[in-house]
């Protein structure tokens, strides 16, 4: 019999994908290329549905029903173009080929143009939930043409997580709508984690408590706006104790964040599309900056490493205004993430609907959080809503928290701890709500060193001061 789906690439990602969709009941025809790979999966996993394994890509294609639908599950970049340029001579008119790996949009809007003319779809879906979601259930995010999920989404959707019944996958976009939305999810994944961490450091650093306490303290937050994974499992990680050396797990990591690069490409597009996401951006260069160990030294060497501890009169109080502040910020960081998928939405015409993405992120990702169902409330009473922030439930959370959100941002710079995402926001929020911009004087310095003109309050037109002659102004 032949299968309903195929999978290449069986390292831990591809193999529980298609355990995933095997145990969902589909006939799946799995491919390696080295063969080991796929005699374990068949071995030890064997048992839990139907498998179909092939040694040779010619047989893998041949052991699929038409169209077919071929996931690609391997190491993103030059990988995924071999074993795409290995397919798409096996393939024929109306086949599906499926990028599930974690592919640039570009890559995927290049791919995807010459796929199509070659008859194929072409369908860059983001995944995430990592090994766990992609077995168990993962947020699953498909680019492609509208014709490939008519043949995708049931399947999909039928592995994907589900939150009260609804399936945590929908079709975001043609070509790479679905890479870049998996980006942004993951560079709010970067911001979630920094202020996390911040978060922790100000309860660490400025109140003295241990890695035990601060566990409980997240336990706690676990159960109100806050509940999502992340808190969930800083919980678990500020609890865990080293087994070699009894300490907390936390004080033996090295303390220096890795990156895969999803967060940079977060803010080279961000950039490139003039969204300013500050809190993603904060986190990446906070990871960079965690990871430049000889500067690092140097700068202990040149300035000593001392920090005041923060007065705290009231310690629940203190606690609950780092809840509120990172609270606040992690809307801040969402906001700008939407605003983020919004422009890419419009620059590329993807027509992207953000409150349909907010519900596929409740479940089976790592940014899932009772807060999602919020942002959807938001985008369904005002899908032309112009900041996440000014939608009445959170504009409401943030002037809740704005007068903690300035004494936390206020204590950690008189200590000494850095709250980059932190304050980066509250500077962003106290930005967008100014009622003048410095951006005045930017302006006016441009025009006097660059003759860049300037527009005027009072009237309508473009302007230039001669600045070097009689300082008249000039139409321009
Ligand atoms: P890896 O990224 O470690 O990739 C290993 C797989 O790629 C193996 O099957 C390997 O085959 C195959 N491969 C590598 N080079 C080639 C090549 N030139 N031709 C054919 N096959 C090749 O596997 P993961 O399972 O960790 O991830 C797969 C994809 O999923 C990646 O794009 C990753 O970014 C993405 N992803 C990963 C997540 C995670 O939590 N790990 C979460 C979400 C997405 P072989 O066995 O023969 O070496």
């Amino acid at each position: 019999d032949l299968a309903q789906i195929g999978v290449t690439g069986l390292a831990v990602m591809g193999r529980n994908l298609a355990r995933n969709l095997a145990r969902n009941g589909y006939a799946v025809a799995v491919h390696n290329r080295s063969p080991e790979r796929t005699r374990r999966l068949v071995d030890e996993f064997g048992h839990e549905g139907t498998f179909v394994a092939s040694e040779s890509m010619a047989d893998f294609v041949a052991s699929l029903a038409r169209p077919r639908a071929v996931i690609i599950m391997v190491k993103a970049g030059g990988p995924t173009d071999a074993v795409i340029d290995e397919l798409v001579p096996l393939l024929e008119e109306g086949d599906i080929v499926i990028d599930a790996g974690n592919a640039h949009f570009a890559d995927t809007r290049r791919r995807e143009q010459a796929l199509r003319g070659h008859g194929l779809h072409f369908v860059g879906t983001g995944v995430s939930g990592g090994e766990e979601g992609a077995l168990l259930g993962p947020s699953i995010m498909p680019g492609g043409s509208p014709e490939s999920y008519r043949t995708l989404g049931p399947m999909f959707e039928k592995i994907s997580a589900k939150v009260d019944g609804t399936p945590c996958c929908t079709h975001i976009g043609p070509d790479g709508a679905g890479h870049f939305v998996k980006m942004v999810h993951n560079g709010i994944e970067y911001a979630d984690m920094q202020l996390i961490a911040e978060a922790y450091d100000l309860l660490r650093a400025g109140l003295g408590a241990t890695p035990a306490e601060i566990a409980d303290i997240f336990r706690t937050w676990n159960t109100g706006d806050l509940e999502s994974f992340l808190i969930e499992i800083t919980a678990d990680v500020l609890g865990h104790v080293d087994n070699e050396t009894g300490k907390a797990f936390v004080d033996i990591v090295l303390d220096q964040a890795e990156q895969k690069g999803t967060g940079r490409w977060t803010v080279q597009s961000a950039l490139d599309l003039g969204v300013p996401i500050t809190g993603i951006a904060e986190a990446t260069f906070a990871r960079s900056l965690s990871g430049h160990a000889d500067q690092r030294e140097a700068a202990r060497a040149a300035f000593g490493t001392d920090r005041a501890a923060i007065e705290v009169t009231d310690r629940d109080q203190f606690v609950e205004d780092v809840r509120r502040a990172l609270y606040a910020s992690k809307i801040v960081a969402y906001a700008q993430g939407f605003d983020h998928i919004e422009a890419g939405s419009a620059e590329f015409g993807w027509d992207i609907d953000r409150g349909s993405l907010a519900t596929i992120w409740r479940g089976g990702c790592i940014i899932r959080a009772r807060f999602l169902n919020r942002i959807r409330e938001a985008y369904d009473e005002n899908p032309g809503l112009k900041s996440l922030m000014v939608a009445p439930y959170f504009a409401a959370a943030i002037n809740d928290g704005v007068p903690s959100w300035r004494r936390v941002v206020m204590a950690a710079a008189e200590a000494g701890i850095p709250t980059p995402a932190f304050s980066s926001s509250l500077s962003y929020f106290d930005g967008l709500r100014a009622e003048r911009l410095p951006a005045s004087l930017i302006q006016g310095l441009r025009d006097n060193f660059g003759a860049h003109t300037y527009r005027r309050t009072d009237r309508d037109g473009t302007f230039h001061v001669e600045w070097a002659g009689d300082k008249k102004e000039h139409t321009a």
